[in-house]
């Protein structure tokens, strides 16, 4: 039998509640399927910590982590933390010092869940996104010279290095074969002549390698506008760290809202634990009502069974969440239902029980 060690950090706000449910998910699983099973740790890190000691995490935090097979986040920040500070010393740290340059973000519009785009528009939305996690727009590189007079500048780079830029787009090419699926690059190269003219370049430079994957370019604008008007056309799709992270969002509103987007931060090469988490944020108008939907949080858990090579179990999350949101049934406020977070994640338990 296989055993996983899996770091759980639930986080602040909503973090904990729909974090009890993602586990509650992965140990159903487990307790069906007897080849695999999981031990979870919790690690009580976050702002509540950072207002108790000065730190989001101990000092040796990512040592503690190291030895994991992977990690759950439930969310990060809360209001008095600044989310410079939240954000940089807990999430980002871990993303970057774990080297997960990939952030995979499904896009796909369950039967059921509400899109606000027309009908004839709600057809086949199932993309996913192989976004840039490690460098680009996000490098923190810059500079900011003569504060405060009439010649100020600010001047923010993009470090595109080859090296990040083919490991990232190798993982898209990677994922569009064994899918057996379109590959879209999305960049901006008329008007950004350096970053986007390399990104292109070396798109076509890996793409003589797969012969086999279909592929396109679009400029980031182009892209947003058939977000919205033509979403069908994108299966995978491969861009930078800021147009990817502007575009995901746009991707969590056609595909059901903030209660269902999920999203992996990957090493590929398993030499650091990867992150699964949900995209949305602490919430902190809804904090200890029970009424988060958990549902974005065991999103993040199927991905986390696809990455260990449970892909069945994967697909399976995603076709019971799907049965709630075509049924109506158990949903939380946002989804226009009445059910608290934990009536949604056991009902979700249970069709997963009854599946098997
Ligand atoms: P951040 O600053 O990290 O973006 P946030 O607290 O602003 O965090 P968002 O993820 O941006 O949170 O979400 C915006 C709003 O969407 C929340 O304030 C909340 O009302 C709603 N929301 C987000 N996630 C959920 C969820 N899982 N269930 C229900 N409502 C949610
Ligand atoms: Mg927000």
């Amino acid at each position: 039998m296989n055993q996983y060690r899996i770091a759980v950090i639930p986080g602040d706000g909503i973090g904990p509640e729909v974090m009890t449910e993602n586990v509650r998910i992965l140990q159903t699983v487990a307790a069906i399927d007897r080849s695999f099973s999981f031990e979870f740790q919790t690690f009580s890190w976050g702002c509540q910590y950072y207002l108790q000691t000065g730190k989001m995490m101990p000092e040796d935090g990512m040592e503690q982590l190291r030895s994991f097979d992977a990690i759950l986040l439930g969310a990060v920040g809360y209001p008095g933390v600044p989310d410079h500070i939240s954000l940089r010393e807990l999430l980002l740290k871990i993303r970057h010092d774990f080297d997960e340059y990939i952030n995979l973000r499904p896009v796909r519009l369950l039967k059921g869940a509400p899109c606000p785009l027309k009908a004839e528009n709600t057809q086949n939305i199932d993309m996913i996104f192989v976004r840039e996690n490690s460098e680009g727009e996000y490098s923190g590189q810059g500079a900011w010279l003569y504060k405060n007079s009439p010649q100020e500048v600010v001047i923010q780079h993009g470090v595109f290095s080859r090296k990040g830029t083919e490991r990232v787009i190798r993982y898209a090419y990677e994922l569009a074969r064994k899918e057996r699926k379109t590959l879209t690059s999305i960049s901006k190269a008329n008007a950004l002549n350096y970053s986007m003219v390399f990104w292109d370049q070396i798109f076509e430079e890996l793409g003589k390698e797969y012969p086999d994957v279909k592929t396109s370019k679009l400029l980031v604008d182009a892209a947003a506008m058939f977000m919205v008007k033509d979403p069908k056309r994108f299966q995978i799709v491969v861009t930078s760290n800021l147009f990817g992270d502007i575009l995901t969002d746009l991707g969590a509103a056609i595909a059901g809202g903030m209660g269902l987007a999920a999203g992996a931060n990957i090493n590929p090469e398993h030499k650091y634990p990867s992150m699964f988490e949900p995209i949305h944020g602490s919430a902190p108008d809804i904090a200890g009502r029970g009424i988060a939907n958990p549902l974005a949080a065991i999103w993040s858990a199927s991905q986390l069974l696809d990455f260990l090579g449970y892909e069945e179990w994967g697909a399976r999350i995603v076709d019971a969440i799907e049965k709630m949101l075509a049924e109506k049934h158990a949903l939380t406020p946002d989804l226009g239902g009445s059910a608290s977070t934990s009536e949604c994640g056991k009902a979700l338990a249970g069709i997963l029980k009854q599946l098997s």
